[in-house]
């Protein structure tokens, strides 16, 4: 059994970077923050999402000594200027919370009209082996925000956001089902670029 840690805590992220990789790796353990007792995680302070990739991935080698995959993804509003981006998670403001983030930033697309609501989920995700060599891959999901909240799946700004595959019938993120998201989704496009090299990595040790 091959282990790696994934440097995250988020048990549904652990379970889909699993699932991917054992397409490519046989017998590989994907472990999380929650399987490393008193993990502190590191503060996300850099301005590009392969930046606080790569820091989150290689605080996971420091702490566990085992390859380590992070990933880093946001919301990158055209109209916005690329925000709220590497802030989407905390974009109304502490606590963390969804509902404020998608309140705040439909009021902020009001008046913006329905030409100019394009956008972008991005996701990097960092590879990063104990003796030193490292990887980033990114990838992306091209759409634009609606009006109005809609669907109960996902997360975070799945609600507001249309992805350009699902234009026609206009269904938002939050209302696909979760392997039609996957197959589309920054994430899911950025893991499966990923997950070949990983491959390579672990079998030339
Ligand atoms: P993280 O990289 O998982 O910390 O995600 C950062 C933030 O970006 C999340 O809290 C969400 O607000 C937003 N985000 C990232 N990926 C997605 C997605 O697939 N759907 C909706 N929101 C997302």
């Amino acid at each position: 059994m091959t282990r790696i840690f994934l440097a995250s805590a988020n048990a549904k992220k652990i379970l889909e970077m699993q699932r991917i990789l054992a397409e490519h790796v046989p017998d590989i353990e994907v472990l999380g923050i929650g399987d490393i007792e008193g993990y502190v995680e590191p503060v996300e302070d850099q301005p590009t999402f392969a930046g606080n990739a790569l820091l989150k991935a290689r605080a996971g080698v420091a702490a566990t000594g085992l390859p380590s995959v992070a990933d880093d993804s946001g919301l990158c509003v055209d109209a916005l200027n690329g925000m709220p981006g590497v802030l989407s998670a905390r974009w109304s403001g502490p606590p963390k919370s969804d509902e404020r983030n998608n309140d705040l930033l439909l009021a902020q697309l009001d008046d913006v009209p329905d030409e100019r609501r394009g956008a972008h989920f991005a996701c990097a995700v960092a590879w990063v082996q104990p003796e030193g060599r490292e990887r980033v891959v990114e990838g992306r999901m091209d759409g634009r925000i609606i009006r109005e909240v809609r669907g109960s799946g996902g997360f975070g700004y799945d609600v507001v956001f249309v992805a350009d595959e699902h234009a026609d019938e206009g269904l938002t993120s939050a209302e696909l089902e979760p392997a039609e998201k996957d197959r589309i989704s920054h994430r899911g496009r950025a893991l499966r670029e990923l997950a070949p090299y990983v491959a390579a990595d672990l079998a030339s040790g």
